[in-house]
Parts: C-alpha cells; sequence; structure tokens
C-alpha cells in the first residue's frame, strides 16, 4: 500500500508540472506488475462520489465494458466511469505513470484488430456522460461522450434543427466523429466531423484543451479523422442547421426489396442514373438472406432530402423497376429508426460476434456489385449459420464533403461516394461459419477492390478492420503531419489500440 501510495503521488504530481516535465518521469512499470485493484481503490485519488470503479463479474463492469462486437475483443481488469472531468484527468496521469493500458469508451461499437493488443487494461467508461445542450442562437449543440445519436435525434427536431449523422442509432456521436462520420448527408452538409466546432480533450499530458480552427488547430485538424489517437474527449460541440432550411426537416423515403433476378438490372441502373449521386439523395442497398422465402435478396432503401415532388423525379428511374414499392414522407428524427424496414435495431444488437470487411468507393460499379452479390448468395447458401450477415452499400452523394478543403482536416477520402461493408454475425461457438465468413469476407473485399475506383483498397478508418496498411485508412499523403502530431501530443503513446498511428512516418 504504501509503495502504491509514493507511486500515486508522483502520478498527481506529474498532472501537476509541465509536460516537458513529465517526458523526464521515470519509465512506467509494465501493466503485469501492478495491482490495479490496490491501486484504484487507494482512498489517496479522492475520486468524486459519482465515479464508479469496477472489477470483473460485477454489473457495473459488464455494464462499463460491453461492446458491439466481440471480434479481437479487448480485455479489462477493471472499469472507471468517472464522474468528473477531474477523475478523467486523473486516469490519463495514473496510466503514463503506472504504464497500464486504458481504452476510451464512448458508445462501445468500435471495431479493430489491434483491440486485440489490449490486454487486461482499464475500460475508461464515459458512455453514462449523456448531456446534451442545444443553442439555438448560436446554432451549435454539445454533447457529452456517452450521447449516441438515438439520443440526438428527438431533441434536436424538437429544437427545430437537424445535423449530418451517421446511419444508425447506436455509435456514440464524438466516437463516429473521431474517425470522420460519414452518413446520408454527406453531399448536403459532409462528414459528422466537418459539423465540429469544438472539443475539450484531456491530452496524455493530462491537461484540459480546447480543441479549435483557433486553439490547437493543429490538433483540431487530426482529431477529424485519426481523432481517437490524440486524448479523451469530454464534450463537442457541433455546428447544427435550422429545418427550415431542409424542407422543415421532412424527407422522402423510397424502400423495396428485389430477388436475386433483378439484381444486375437494378445495379445498372444505380451505375447508370445516379452516378455521381444528386445531392440531395442517399441510398442504402443491403444484400441479404430473406429467411421466410429462403432467398438472397436486396434489401433498399433511398432517402431523399427534400419534396416529395422532387424526390419522385430524382428517384423515376427506380420506380421504373418492377418492385413492391414503400413510401413516406418522414421528419428527419425519423428516418434512422424506420428506412430499411427499422433494420437499425438488428444492426445495433450488442455483443455478438461479428466480422466486418470494408471498403471506400469512388466508382460506381454495376459489375463488381454483382459479383459480390454473388459471392455473398454462395456464402448465404452454403452457411445456414451465417444468414443473418449482410453486403452493405452505402451511396451517397459528396459535394459537401469534396468542398472542404484538403488541408482543412486529416480525412483523405474526399472524392469517396460510396462504402462497402460486407458485414458476417453467426452464433457464437459455430467454428465453420466463422472460417468460412473470414475466407469469404476477404475474397468480397478483394475482388471488390478492384472496381472502386481507388488503386488499392482503401478503406476510412471507422469502418477499417484493422488488418489493412496504415496508408489504405489514413493515406500516405497525411500520415507524415499525423505522426508527427502524434510524437508531439502523444509521445507517450497512451491512445495506442484503435487503429493506431505510428509516431514515425515514414
Ligand atoms: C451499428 C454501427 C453503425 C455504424 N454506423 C456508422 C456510420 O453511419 N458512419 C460512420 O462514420 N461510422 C459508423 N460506424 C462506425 C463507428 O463510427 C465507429 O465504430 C466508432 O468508433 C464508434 O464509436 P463508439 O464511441 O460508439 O465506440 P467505442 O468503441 O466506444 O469507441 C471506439 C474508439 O474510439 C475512441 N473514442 C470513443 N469515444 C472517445 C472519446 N470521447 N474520446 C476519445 N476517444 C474516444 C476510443 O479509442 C475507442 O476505442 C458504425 C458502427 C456500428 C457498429
Amino acid at each position: 500500500m504504501v509503495k502504491a501510495t509514493l507511486k500515486v503521488w508522483a502520478s498527481m504530481l506529474a498532472g501537476l508540472i509541465s509536460f516537458k516535465g513529465v517526458l523526464s518521469l521515470p519509465t512506467p512499470e509494465k501493466s503485469c506488475d501492478i495491482d490495479l485493484r490496490g491501486l484504484l481503490t487507494d482512498p489517496v485519488h479522492q475520486w468524486a462520489s459519482n465515479t464508479t470503479i469496477s472489477f470483473p463479474n460485477t454489473v457495473a463492469f459488464e455494464n462499463a465494458t460491453e461492446r458491439w462486437s466481440i471480434f479481437s475483443p479487448p480485455t479489462y481488469s477493471a472499469a472507471v466511469s468517472p464522474g468528473t472531468e477531474e477523475d478523467v484527468k486523473k486516469v490519463v496521469n495514473l496510466a503514463r505513470t503506472y504504464g497500464f493500458p486504458f481504452l476510451t469508451r464512448g458508445g462501445g461499437h468500435g471495431y479493430a484488430a489491434s483491440l486485440g493488443a489490449f490486454k487486461e487494461g482499464v475500460s475508461l467508461d464515459l458512455s453514462h456522460w449523456k448531456s446534451i445542450q442545444v443553442n439555438s442562437s448560436a446554432l451549435t449543440m454539445t454533447v457529452g461522450p456517452g450521447v449516441i445519436y438515438n439520443d440526438i435525434f428527438d431533441p434536436l427536431y424538437d429544437a427545430g434543427f437537424l445535423m449530418q449523422t451517421g446511419s444508425c442509432s447506436c455509435p456514440s456521436v464524438i466516437g463516429v466523429a473521431l474517425g470522420g462520420g460519414i452518413g446520408r448527408m454527406m453531399g448536403n452538409l459532409g462528414l459528422t466531423a466537418d459539423a465540429l466546432q469544438s472539443v475539450r480533450l484531456v491530452g496524455s499530458d493530462g491537461i484540459v484543451k480546447t480543441v479549435s480552427e483557433t486553439s490547437y488547430p493543429d490538433l483540431f485538424w487530426a482529431i477529424r479523422g485519426a481523432g481517437a489517437n490524440f486524448g479523451v474527449i469530454t464534450s463537442a460541440t457541433f455546428n447544427i442547421q435550422p429545418l427550415a432550411d431542409f424542407n422543415d426537416g421532412n424527407v422522402f423515403m423510397l424502400d423495396f426489396y428485389l430477388p436475386a433476378e433483378s439484381s444486375l438490372e437494378y445495379f445498372k441502373v444505380i451505375e447508370t442514373h445516379y452516378s455521381p449521386m444528386p445531392v440531395n439523395l442517399a441510398a442504402v442497398v443491403v444484400n441479404n438472406w430473406n429467411s421466410t422465402l429462403n432467398i438472397s435478396q436486396i434489401a433498399s432503401d433511398w432517402i431523399f432530402y427534400g419534396t416529395e415532388a422532387d424526390a419522385r423525379k430524382v428517384l423515376a428511374p427506380i420506380f421504373a423497376l418492377n418492385a413492391s414499392f414503400v413510401t413516406a414522407t418522414l421528419p428527419w428524427n425519423e428516418i434512422v429508426s424506420i428506412a430499411g424496414g427499422g433494420y437499425d435495431k438488428y444492426n445495433c444488437e450488442p455483443n455478438k460476434p461479428r466480422s466486418s470487411f470494408s471498403l471506400n468507393q469512388r466508382d460506381y460499379n454495376a459489375t463488381g456489385w454483382q459479383q459480390g452479390f454473388e459471392m455473398i448468395t454462395d456464402f448465404f447458401e452454403k452457411n445456414p449459420g451465417g444468414r443473418s450477415s449482410q453486403l452493405m452499400f452505402e451511396l451517397f452523394a459528396n459535394e459537401a464533403t469534396a468542398a472542404v478543403p484538403e488541408n482543412a482536416t486529416c480525412w483523405p477520402w474526399t472524392d469517396v461516394r460510396g462504402f462497402i461493408q460486407a458485414q458476417f454475425t453467426w452464433t457464437t461457438g459455430d467454428i465453420a461459419t466463422e472460417e468460412s465468413a473470414n475466407t469469404v469476407g476477404a475474397q468480397i473485399r478483394g475482388e471488390l477492390s478492384k472496381t472502386t475506383g481507388y488503386d488499392s483498397p482503401t478503406v476510412f478508418v471507422n469502418y477499417a478492420r484493422g488488418d489493412e496498411t496504415i496508408e489504405d485508412i489514413y493515406s500516405a499523403t497525411k500520415l507524415p503531419r499525423l505522426a508527427q502530431l502524434k510524437r508531439q501530443y502523444d509521445p507517450f503513446n497512451l491512445f495506442a489500440y484503435y487503429h493506431p498511428l505510428p509516431l514515425e512516418y515514414p
């Protein structure tokens, strides 16, 4: 206990002295030598009364470590669910001093091969930080790190606003923004990261920084696309848009299913008429298995940000297909829960074995999509245990994304107009299906990467599996500056487990 207490004082001192001073601290101990329970429960820390420290085999610990996917999972020995920013700083300072790994948890939806290298560390769980403040006159919304998309839809809409979001309800808004944040409004508003105005960031020095265009602008450049590598974001302020500028927040939705025999015709219609995708339009096209009819099918969901009359004109080539169409005019806040027959609730189920293989897409290529459809259909036919899997094409406009100056953020894929994701799931323990999924997933990614319009299989950070090259995730153009900033702001490499950046590049 005495030894631990002395080290705790060293840690607290480290938080007080300058960053330069911290660099001269002795090398941290290896995490395996540390009694995390003894260290974290030492009263010397004076944790806030609303901070929870939890350990395995408790409900609090399970809640603080739950993840969406059990792919390449991190393992934990303890969790700290801080009640205050001061306690976030304490965790960072302790981790730096004692050398134990910690992982910030927002919505728990991140997956990455690199997470598997996180062993018996501490979950810095911020999922309960749910504050949302809408400032109608400043046209901003400030959210805590535990706020997921589902938390903001109604409050924003009820206050008369919208913003660009991802396509599901469950990831954290901040977690998505840190990796760029793609979604249906890339045509008219850009990425979620493009709406970011400022954040509060606890750096690896344990000091809180306001990061924005005018305060630490170099860090602001880096966190919009590679943000998981630079600190703990305790709050973020985003620009929001009045509903009045977007058809009073109403959108037109078109949903339908097509059987396998119509797939190529449909893909050709998209390639011919929607390349490039009109600015107000977005489509999510999912190849999946219909367990009622026992067939492979294509489920589609198109959203038009505008009036029904305009939508019907833009969507005329789709309406010409032979299908039963479900149409609706929806308020913006209901898109995610209603579109695609409510697939969001299945996509968001936590704690499942999942394996994803993804690609960025610049060119729309009917032949490539058809090949992918045939490959996943073959997988469904041979692997009944994998029939909840899907191959998804997200097709978005990119005017607003492309309009952001190339050097404004570290997001490298300004010309991207779509995303391909083969997402496999199976029942835990079904090794045969798991092996088949991983083989077929890699094959689909390999084949489709030849048709995306990029020279190599590029993928943006939020969708990356983690077996890609860092150039294919962050781009060789952005990596030299990212590595230099990583060295400058995280020389201890504390933020090293989620699609980690190198400290040197090349
Ligand atoms: C069902 C589903 C739908 C998705 N839809 C989209 C989409 O439409 N668009 C899109 O771009 N992406 C999407 N994603 C990918 C998603 O953006 C990433 O998985 C993202 O990392 C999830 O963030 P999280 O906070 O929920 O997850 P977490 O696992 O909590 O976070 C992932 C990593 O981000 C870092 N991190 C998270 N919060 C913070 C914070 N406050 N401060 C510092 N670091 C932090 C941590 O390193 C953490 O390991 C989706 C993922 C899923 C599973």
